[in-house]
This record gives structure tokens, sequence and C-alpha cells, in this order.
């Protein structure tokens, strides 16, 4: 027996998707997710995930990680509270510190679950929390979870931070302002030095979330690091599972705030610690990104010679200073038809469409990766090129 209701609802949506061409069909891989990926029986370049080191199937990694489940098992076997901390998790911990430039660090399951875990532990009903109106799904999720005031400002419009600042200010508690350090659609930087300056003015918390910059901007330590903001913004969050090529993610700030979220932060205290595996693995990532820029390097000479490329033919890379690359299309069908071609030449880059990004403003993201090869690349451009005239872009 089922219910009723719930079939109803179902259909119904499930519909409406299907018919507004919203409806997201999942490409499985046959393989590994490095700079060549296997699916549907062939192979293409990968220029859709965030691996932007190739850490993910890189071989240091994947020893420490076989090494440690047969020392450790799979599982972690319990929540951090109650005994599920093993002594690799306080090594990466204090690994993820160092390499932030803070006291201390705690980590979660994923970055994801950083934002649900640390905006509520520290924010309640009685404040407010100013957010950048481009941020990540789970720092929505997590400021409505804390039950505060959320206060919208225009993407990156600092007087308009600075007037809802000073008004906040004025009617609630504490008051936070949150940003991504790179946002992800458009891959534009924060900009973290004028936040800083109205967070002293007005005494605000500050809270970057740091998922696209860690590993890629500020020799790898991220976005907070590039602008030497370091002891000047409370809450650094970042994932483990982008530049890092494992899951998991972190937040990292001073001694008593990580103590806070080790007694007060849900996702903490109720959900099983990260396996030993990929806490192994992340802990190698970690000491290779401290000891070498060599792979920071390549992601960028990669990114740049993609951008320049592309650029080159007259194709609209947008306001981009990451390596997150949009070629932006405009026309929302135009975009998914110039995705489906690339994907028959064997170049895999998604199209990213209204509601994601604002209509009319439809793009295919490339993500370059220290692991693409030169020949890779220009085999993307070569694509790029043929199907840009084909469809009449350039
Ligand atoms: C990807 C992303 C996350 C989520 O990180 P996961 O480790 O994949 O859960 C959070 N915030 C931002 C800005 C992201 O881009």
């Amino acid at each position: 027996m089922s219910s009723k209701t719930l079939d109803a609802f179902l259909q119904e949506g499930l519909g409406e998707l299907k018919e507004q061409g919203l409806f997201n069909v999942i490409d499985p891989l046959e393989g590994a997710n490095g700079p060549q990926v296997t699916l549907n029986g062939k192979e293409v370049i990968n220029l859709s995930s965030n691996n932007y080191l190739g850490l993910a199937t890189d071989d240091r990694l994947k020893a420490q990680a076989v090494q440690a489940v047969e020392s450790y098992g799979v599982g972690a076997g319990a929540v951090r509270s109650i005994n599920g901390t093993l002594q690799l998790h306080l090594e990466l911990e204090e690994k993820l510190a160092a390499f932030k430039h803070t006291e201390a660090a705690i980590t979660y399951q994923s970055g994801f679950n950083c934002n649900v875990a640390a905006i509520p532990a520290v924010m309640n009903k009685n404040d407010a929390i100013l957010s950048d109106e481009l941020n990540h799904a789970s720092i929505i999720d997590g400021c409505r979870l804390s039950r505060a005031k959320i206060i919208p400002y225009k993407h990156s419009d600092m007087e308009d931070l600075r007037e809802k600042a000073k008004q906040a200010t004025q009617e609630y508690h504490k008051v936070m302002v949150i940003t991504d350090g790179v946002f992800s659609m458009d891959g534009d930087v924060a900009k973290l030095p004028e936040i800083v300056e109205i967070a002293e003015e007005f005494d605000l918390i500050t809270y970057v979330d740091d998922a696209h910059g860690s590993g890629v901007l500020g020799e790898g330590a991220g976005t907070v690091k590039h602008f030497n903001l370091s002891d000047r913004i409370d809450m650094q969050m970042g994932t483990l599972s982008k530049a890092i090529g494992i899951v998991g993610g972190y937040v990292a700030g001073s001694q008593s705030l990580i103590e806070w979220l080790k007694v007060r932060s849900r996702p903490f205290l109720f959900s099983t610690a990260l396996p030993p595996g990929d806490v192994a693995a992340t802990i190698e990532a970690v000491d290779i990104l401290s000891a070498s820029k060599d792979l920071q390097t390549q992601l960028w000479e990669n990114a740049r010679y993609l951008q320049e490329g592309l650029q080159a033919f007259g194709f609209d890379t947008g306001k981009t200073e990451t390596p997150i690359t949009p070629c932006i299309i405009g026309d929302e069908k135009k975009t998914q038809q110039f995705s489906e071609r690339l994907m028959e030449e064997g170049i895999y880059a998604k199209s990213i469409v209204f509601p994601t990004v604002p209509r009319g403003t439809g793009r295919v993201r490339n993500m370059p990766t220290a692991a693409h090869t030169r020949e890779m690349l220009d085999a993307a451009l070569l694509a790029y090129k043929k199907i840009g005239s084909e469809l009449n872009v350039i």
C-alpha cells in the first residue's frame, strides 16, 4: 500500500519538471572521475568535475586510504562525540588549522554539513545574517536552520551591504555577514577586503565559505589567505570534496569557536564521523598542498590556456577570476544544444541555465583541472570553435 496523496504529489511534480525541461537526467560514469571519463561506453574529455588538482585519482592518496582501511577498517563506528573520534581525525584537524593559518579546525562529513552545522551553532532568532544573494544552497539552508533573520544583499554590492549592516546592527543582537569566497557559476571572487572593513566598522561576525577557493587561491589556503585576512575572518569553511578530491568539510577559526562547535553543532554530535580511509587520504592531500605549489601552478596554467583560447575565438567567459570557466551562450535552448553538440564531439561540459543562473545567461560551464593535458584542452578548444560557428555563437 502506498499513500495516494504522496503518489499524486510525485506524479504532478515530476510531470511539471519534465514538461518544463527542468528534469535532470543523471549519466553515471563507468570508471574514475579523472580528466577523461567514460559514459555510455564512450571516453570523453571531462570539463565538469570539481576535482581541480586531479587528487581524486592520485596514487599517493589512494595508497594512504588503502593503508588506513587495513589498519582501522572502513567506518569510524560512531559520532565524533561518543567514540567515533580517531587519532586520524585530530591529526587532520591540526593540519587543516595550520594550512588555513587559524588556531583550530573541526571536520564534518561534507561541506554542506559544515554550513548546516556551524551557522545555527552560533546564530539564533535574536540575530540577523547578511547573505550575498548568490550564496550556495547549503548556506541558505544553514541560515534558515538558525532561525536568524536572513537579509540578502545584492551580489558583491558593498554599498548595499553597508546600508543593511547599519540597519541590522540597530535591530538585532548578533549580526553575521556570510559569503562564498568564489562564486561557483561565474567564477568571481568575493570582495573580502571591503567586507572585512564593513564588518569591523559594525562588529559583524564574518563567515567565508571557501569551497571553490581552497586549493585554488592563496597558495592553496583559499581566498582569505589570498587577501591576507587570515586573522580578520571569524569563520572559514572549506570542503574536502573539490580541490582536495575526497569528501568532507571543515570549519577553521579560533580555539574557542572550534570548542563551541564540538559541543553545539548538530552534525558533529548526531552523525557518524568521516571514515578512516577518507581521513588518511585527506591528510596526504593537505601534506601535498602544503609542501608544493606545483599542482596549483598547473591548474592556473591550464585555466588561462583554456580561457584565453575561448576568448580569442570570441566567446564570452563572463567575469571569471578563477579556473571556473563559463562560456556564456545566452538562450537556454541554444545553451543545451551547445552542450549536447560538445558531447558528440567528445567533450563533457555541462550546460547551466535558468533557474540556476538568471534567464538569458545560459552558459556551458568548464572546469579545467591540473590533470588535463595540453592535447585535451586543444581538443576542447577545437570543438568549441567548430560548434561556435555552427550555432552562430561566434
Ligand atoms: C560544493 C559547495 C558546498 C558543498 O560542499 P560538499 O563538500 O560538496 O558538500 C558548499 N558551499 C559551496 C559554496 C560549494 O560550492
